[in-house]
């Protein structure tokens, strides 16, 4: 099939090569000259694991090309995927402008029947707002539907490939049946290809996201209450996740979600509630107490070093919203490293990825060292803000001699406290009792 996406970054470039990886011919379009010239030379332009190998394989076979060009994207491809940002608008709710400033192209652009693909992020009733937009202008039969994508950066490429499920809202037989042509060889293993309205497939990834960032809120408040009755998170953690009815994932505490999602459609799904006069009080509650948890270890910093910071120097691990990606957008190390500097700390920061999206937006400020070791060298504390695997299992030997003095604060409970004792380390983590 002859597919064009329109938008290349996280979800577009995942989409558009895994697309082409099942033998379609994909076009995809951006407006970012730099990002098109660097992918026209072969070079992906983000950090996903695995990604690198089919977009090579894909462009080489010839099935997977680049451009600027609108038009000509609305002229290749039969399903036409908008895979554009949807980023948080003043008021908290998202900003449809890209979604609808290129709907309103496609309508003046289109001369044969297309289905357009909603994959962006959008609220309840924007399938609707995205066909009457393009219907002002265009001559010919098209389809609307929305097809939000659930990917996980990090595994990205792995969940393109093999969905747990693929949500498609439409209401034409003619656009369902092109969807399913296309995700049939995606989920050849039985999972399932839900067909719904378009309302309920907009709702599904709002309630998705907000669900996921409620469960991570709900143990961090959890981990909170632990420090104060000194119970051990990690336990209740197992001890609840065996549960089937609750399940053993996204129930680690921390400091707090981040990236590009969760923060913007939680808040996306509040304001939409509010605009019909309903009060999502979860998600009020959801929004501030993440808000405190991405600062959660500055106390725990300032007690340490009897609330003078300034002149102390603090090694950084993990800049990334999570790990196995270069996305800082909302990443809770910001907030830390914010609320750090603001107090006075020298910070040197290392993460395996994401070190330059981070340079660009912190310059100066910051110390770039290029290893995790490099970065304790001479400092007071090291903070871990991002559970990269290459922090799990350090030298401790080597750690205490680069550090002045032996002491973590572990935002993602890397380690055991038991060992952290043993190899005389002062470490302070999150709903677990310090050790000293
Ligand atoms: P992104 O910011 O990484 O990429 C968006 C791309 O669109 C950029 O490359 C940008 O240059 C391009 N663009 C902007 N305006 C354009 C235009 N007029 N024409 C062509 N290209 C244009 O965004 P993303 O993370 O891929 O997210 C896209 C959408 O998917 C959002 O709605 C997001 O909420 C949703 N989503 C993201 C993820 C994720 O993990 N990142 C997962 C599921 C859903």
């Amino acid at each position: 099939m002859k597919i064009s996406v329109i938008g290349t970054g996280y979800v577009g470039l995942v989409t558009g090569t895994c697309l082409a990886e099942t033998g379609n011919e994909v076009l995809c379009v951006d407006i970012d000259e730099k990002k098109v010239a660097r992918m026209r030379q072969g070079e992906v332009p983000i950090y996903e694991p695995h990604l690198d190998v089919l977009f090579d394989r894909n462009i080489e076979a010839g099935r997977l090309n680049f451009t600027t060009s609108l038009e000509e994207g609305l002229t290749h491809g039969d399903i036409i995927f908008l895979a554009l940002p949807t980023p948080e608008d003043e008021d908290g709710s998202a900003d449809l402008s890209y979604v609808l400033n290129v709907s309103e192209e496609i309508g003046k652009k289109i001369k044969e029947y297309k289905v357009i693909v909603d994959k962006s992020t959008v609220p309840v009733g924007t399938a609707e707002k995205v066909q009457a937009v393009i219907a002002k202008n265009a001559s010919c039969e098209f389809d609307v539907v929305s097809n939000p994508e659930f990917l996980r950066e990090g595994f990205a490429v792995d969940d393109f490939l093999k969905p747990e499920r693929i949500v498609i809202g439409s209401s034409s037989e003619r656009a369902t049946t092109l969807m399913k042509k296309l995700y049939n060889p995606f989920v050849r293993s039985g999972n399932p290809i839900l067909i719904m309205d378009e309302k309920s497939a907009e709702l599904t990834k709002y309630a998705a996201n907000s669900f996921l960032a409620t469960k991570i809120t709900f143990m961090n408040e959890i981990a909170n209450y632990c420090e104060k009755v000194g119970a051990d998170v990690d336990k209740v953690r197992v001890g609840m996740g065996t549960d089937s009815r609750i399940g053993k994932r996204f129930l680690f505490p921390g400091i707090g979600y981040g990236g590009s999602c969760f923060p913007k459609d939680v808040k996306a799904l509040q304001k939409a509630g509010k605009d019909e006069n309903y009060d999502f009080k979860i998600l009020d509650a959801v929004i501030e107490i993440n808000d405190t948890q991405k600062t959660a270890l500055i106390p725990k910093i300032t007690t340490h070093f009897k609330a003078d910071l300034s002149g102390k120097k603090i090694a950084i691990w993990g800049l990334a919203f999570k790990p196995e990606t270069d996305d800082i957008r909302e990443a809770p190390s910001i907030y830390m490293m914010n609320a750090l500097l603001e107090k006075g700390a020298e910070l040197t920061v290392f993460d395996p990825e994401a070190m330059p999206n981070i340079k660009e937006k912190f310059g100066d400020t910051l110390t770039y060292a290029t290893s995790m070791y490099e970065a304790t060298k001479g400092a007071d504390a090291l903070v871990i803000c991002t559970e990269w695997s290459i922090f799990r299992t350090p030298n401790y030997s080597k750690l205490k001699e680069l550090l002045v003095h032996p002491v973590i604060f572990d935002g993602r409970n890397l380690y055991n406290t038991e060992d952290m004792k043993s190899e005389g380390f002062t470490y302070v983590s999150i709903g677990r009792k310090d050790v000293n």
